[in-house]
């Protein structure tokens, strides 16, 4: 099981999603990453396998900015622990962090490669963030597009999502795998786990089996 961070705040995303990711440690993984909106709303990525410290490491010599962003603590199911196969996966304005299993990805990769969607991973993963990318390019919000390609998702899954060019946006899903949302002050937070946003919050609403929900740093909803 590994670690799903997302942080919507008011100070420098990176070293937060850092040290949840840290309180994330103990379930176990093999890579990790981040990704933040800068100022511009431009979407920016660091990822590396082995330890946090790696990460770190990639971050420290090729910083991010943005108080926003998602980070993710990798068990590799499908692909190798590769710095390529780490999360965040993304597909046009769509990144995407996921625990769990998609189990009908191969037939959602044809579909989807059929339009012409061009895989850089042999992770499941990688599927979510062209499904949506695909659903918004077709004309649909970003929360259309989650809906609709949440429906398309068989297997296990806690999903955050976060989208270029929405400074004030994050999404969440679970089905399968826990997932939470920490309350702030003026900042709104998901997590693996209470733990995980333990450092900014102690008020965590767990999801339910099937919920997803929208995100702002004032206001959240929740779906199901
Ligand atoms: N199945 C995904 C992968 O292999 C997610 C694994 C996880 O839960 O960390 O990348």
């Amino acid at each position: 099981m590994c670690g799903i961070i997302g942080i919507l705040g008011s100070e420098p995303a990176a070293p937060r999603i850092i040290e949840a990711l840290k309180r994330l440690e103990y379930r176990g993984y093999d890579s990790a990453g981040i990704a933040t909106l800068d100022a511009d709303g431009a979407m920016q990525r660091r990822r590396a396998p082995g330890k946090l410290k790696n990460l770190d490491e990639a971050l420290a010599s090729d910083p991010v900015t943005g108080d926003q962003g998602i980070g993710h603590t990798r068990w590799a199911t499908h692909g190798l622990p590769t710095q390529a196969n780490a999360h965040p996966h993304v597909s046009g304005p769509v990144a995407v962090v996921h625990n769990g299993i998609i189990e009908n990805f191969r037939e959602l990769r044809h579909e989807l490669e059929a339009k012409g969607h061009t895989f850089q991973t042999e992770t499941d993963t990688e599927t979510i963030a062209h499904l949506i990318a695909a659903n918004m390019k077709s004309g649909m919000s970003e929360i259309e597009a989650v809906q609709a390609g949440l429906g398309r998702l068989e297997g296990a899954f806690a999903l955050a999502f976060l989208f270029e060019g929405r400074p004030d946006m994050l999404i969440g899903a679970r089905k399968g795998s826990p997932l939470a949302i920490g309350i702030g002050d003026g900042e709104m937070f998901l997590g693996s786990d209470a733990l995980a946003v333990a450092p900014f919050t102690n008020r965590v609403i767990y999801l339910e089996e099937g919920d997803w929900c929208v995100l702002s740093r004032e206001s959240y909803k929740i779906f199901d």
